[in-house]
């Protein structure tokens, strides 16, 4: 059996439309994935493009010429934007209203008559896009390098293959042509469309499906209200392994902080949160490692660390979070916290008895009377 251009045009025009329904279809699921619609769009345009250049193949004629360059180009400003927007997650406006600039210089010549000029600019505009679609995953390659290098790839040959059309268009010199081009770098666009589309449509999907479990994975090991890493997330970093004698766990919970929430109400109190959140960010080595266990506890767990050093991080964060006027809608007011340290042994300690060590080391400071530091009495095991 042999396949006639048109045969494969449509071919295309229905893989093209079952991609953009599957798009629509996984936009409906996940609304917040906007690219998934814009991308669908585009290759809604691009499939009525396909159909009316289908048309345009049989009966040549200014108006079909006219609709079917439009639409190509349009779908194709519309890609761009996909792409724009799936990088960088702004809107795909400003890229597609850039790529529609090309509708203006395409579309005249055929309203007048210059068919081949008009092909010409057509498969020039074409080539100008996707090469720019193409950049704009090259960009974002740190993601997932090897799925967006393919993508690139593909998007690249898709380019290079309308840049082609373009050429031999060129090489022709015909301004008038009467009917659709039909030459070689035509035909060869036309398989090279066919094998990027499907190739682009599955690692496009697997780089979406990516993002979607790293954004939920992260979702799942961050505390929502201060950005730091939640209990399950600590855990999962240091829960298995033992800890050794020069690796600490600080433990931090907020001094009468149920008094807070009462006189000036949860948000407050969720505020009070964030500045803690954040003044043990602030206090942190890029090997430290701090976590909200729940509630108003926080804990960090800081390695190749003398008692010394663990002190005096842990009172530096005390001191600084005490002198601190906190500020809130309800009322402007100061608040403590207390802490307790413990340290891991030579032989390698379980995290959890590490954390209880530092636990009670807490409970003492609390006994104590609050805003202090402790240290577990089993300060150093070596
Ligand atoms: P202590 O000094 O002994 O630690 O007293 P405390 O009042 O800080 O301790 P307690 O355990 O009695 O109260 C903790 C309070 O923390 C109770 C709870 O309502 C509040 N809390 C827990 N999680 C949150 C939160 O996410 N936001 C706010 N605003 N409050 C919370
Ligand atoms: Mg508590
Ligand atoms: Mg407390």
């Amino acid at each position: 059996m042999s396949l006639d251009y048109t045969s494969l045009l449509l071919a295309v025009g229905f893989s093209a439309a079952c991609l953009g329904l599957t798009l629509f279809g996984m936009w409906l699921t996940a609304r917040s994935e906007k690219f998934l619609l814009t991308w669908a769009v585009s290759l809604f345009f691009v499939v009525s493009d396909i159909f009316a250049y289908d048309a345009y193949i049989d009966m040549p004629g200014r108006l079909l010429g006219v609709l079917t360059l439009a639409l190509l180009l349009l779908g194709f400003s519309i890609m761009l934007g996909a792409a724009y927007q799936f990088r960088t997650g702004d809107s795909p406006m400003p890229r597609t209203i850039f790529g529609c600039v090309s509708l203006v210089v395409t579309l005249p010549p055929m309203a007048l008559g210059y068919d081949g000029l008009a092909f010409m600019f057509e498969n020039l505009f074409a080539a100008l896009l996707l090469f720019a679609t193409a950049r704009e995953y090259w960009k974002g390659r740190e993601e997932a390098p090897a799925l967006t290098i393919g993508i690139t790839a593909l998007y690249s040959a898709t380019a290079a293959s309308f840049a082609l059309c373009a050429l031999v268009l060129a090489l022709d010199g015909k301004l008038a042509l009467g009917h659709a081009p039909s030459n070689w770098a035509e035909e060869l666009s036309l398989i090279i469309v066919i094998a990027s589309m499907t190739g682009i449509g599955a690692l496009s999907l697997a780089l979406n499906q990516g993002r979607l479990a790293r954004h939920h994975r992260h979702n799942a090991l961050t505390d929502p209200l201060t950005g730091l890493l939640n209990r399950r997330a600590l855990f999962d970093l240091h829960g298995n392994a033992p800890v050794g004698a020069f690796t600490a766990v600080v433990v931090f919970d907020l001094d009468n902080f149920k008094a807070i929430n009462d006189e000036f109400g949860h948000a407050a109190g969720d505020e009070v949160l964030r500045i803690f959140a954040g003044e043990l960010a602030g206090n942190l080595r890029p090997s430290d490692v701090a976590a909200r266990m729940g509630g108003e506890e926080f804990a960090l767990v800081i390695k190749r660390a003398l008692p010394e050093t663990v002190e005096a991080a842990a009172e530096a964060i005390r001191t600084g979070f005490a002198t601190r006027q906190i500020k809130t809608e309800t009322g402007s007011f100061m608040c403590t916290v207390s802490a307790g340290f413990a340290f891991g042994a030579k032989e390698g300690l379980s995290f959890d008895k590490v954390l209880s060590a530092a636990d009670r080391a807490l409970y003492d400071a609390k006994r104590g009377g609050r805003n202090r530091v402790n240290a577990s009495k089993y300060r150093r095991a070596s």
